[in-house]
């Protein structure tokens, strides 16, 4: 039997656990995968892309786990009534091959999201942040909030959407949380002042959502929003300015997919598990402008499927689903159906 967590089980789990406390439990798991790197089979993700969006499968093993997630990214989705992101994802048992742990990950790709980009900023923003903006308030936005307070005490925040309705929905859910909300009245009213900035909006373009005049010395930037070809957050002189640092999850998929996608081919990166592991040095000082070039890759998605199925494991937040045939004699894969054909 496969054990399999649904929506309704994940948002049972996640109310009686606390968001936060998840966040900085997830930000533990990945952290642990991050550091043994070099153990995983790894690959840029498989996309599938249409005028539609995108459809992707995002595959890892540690010899001992397989993982993948199933995701799309469909930018016009929310004016259809429709989510922009939608997954699930599936833990396998490398000895035998069959499927362990199935999990619903729409809502898990947003807490994982935000656990990475936690525990990015954990060495890459200055210690004493206390200031978020946040550029775009859809189903991400809460997540990132959150994981930023529960990894790094931040309290502050600025928000920036076009959509005034995206707005109104983040402070709706986030004000009563206790955070010190200011609705900016554009994208250059809310990063002024600001320690982190989060760009997490959804265009299917080359959008220009940072300049290289809004970024102020000491500031992280966590560019997590642009995620395809053709779909970019910052303008390419950001990227360009001396004394901008570049990180990114695993190089060859963000050469194809981040905001360097923009730059020559050469372009400088460094690959973020090298910081956790001390290979590459994080921020050395206060004036130092960093980027996280945030895509999502699948290592996350293996910590968060460990994270769920070890959180649950003595709970009753999973169903035991019957995902494999598995006949008594392993050659007898018809007899299973063969005893119900009638004869003639
Ligand atoms: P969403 O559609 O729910 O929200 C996006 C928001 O961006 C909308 O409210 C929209 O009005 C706003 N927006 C669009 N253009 C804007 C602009 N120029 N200025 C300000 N606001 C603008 O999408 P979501 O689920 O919150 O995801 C946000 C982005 O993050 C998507 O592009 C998604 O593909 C990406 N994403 C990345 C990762 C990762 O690991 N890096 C993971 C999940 C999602």
């Amino acid at each position: 039997m496969t054990r399999f967590v649904d929506v309704g089980n994940m948002v049972r789990w996640a109310a009686a656990q606390g968001t936060e406390q998840i966040l900085a439990g997830m930000v533990r798991y990945i952290e642990d995968d991050f550091r043994r790197w070099e153990e995983f089979d790894k690959k840029p993700r498989v996309a599938s892309h249409t005028p539609f969006g995108v459809i992707e499968l995002m595959p890892a093993s540690d010899h001992e786990n397989y993982g993948f997630k199933y995701v799309n990214g469909h930018p016009s989705n929310p004016a259809r009534g429709f989510q922009t992101v939608t997954a699930f994802g599936v833990l396998a048992d490398v000895s035998n091959g069959y499927p362990t742990f199935m999990s619903e990950m729409t809502l898990l790709t947003a807490l994982r999201t935000a656990a990475t980009s936690a525990m990015v900023a954990r060495k890459l923003a200055r210690p004493d942040s206390k200031r978020l903006a946040l550029i775009g308030a859809g189903s991400q936005s809460e997540f990132q909030t959150l994981a930023f307070r529960s990894v790094l005490g931040i309290g502050q925040v600025s928000v920036w959407d076009t959509d005034p309705a995206a707005v109104e929905k983040y402070v709706r859910n986030m004000a009563p949380l206790g955070l010190d909300i200011t609705v900016a009245s554009s994208a250059v009213d809310a990063v002024r002042g600001a320690d982190i900035i989060t760009t997490c909006t959804a265009d299917k373009a080359k959008a220009v959502i940072l300049t290289a005049d809004m970024v102020e010395p000491g500031v992280h930037i966590n560019a997590m929003g642009g995620d395809c070809p053709g779909k970019t957050e910052l303008d390419p002189a950001i990227l360009a300015r001396d004394g901008v640092d570049v990180f990114v999850e695993f190089d060859p998929q963000t050469r194809i997919e981040g905001e360097i996608q923009q730059m020559p081919a050469d372009f400088p990166v460094t690959e973020f598990w090298r910081v956790l592991t001390g290979q590459a040095a994080g921020r050395t000082s206060a004036g130092q402008v960093k980027v996280f070039d945030s895509v999502g890759f699948a290592i996350e998605d293996f910590s968060a499927l460990r994270y769920v199925r070890d959180a649950v494991a003595a709970t009753d937040y999973f169903d035991e689903i019957d995902l494999v045939a598995n006949p008594d004699d392993p050659k007898d894969l018809f007899g299973l159906i063969g005893a119900l054909v009638p004869s003639p």
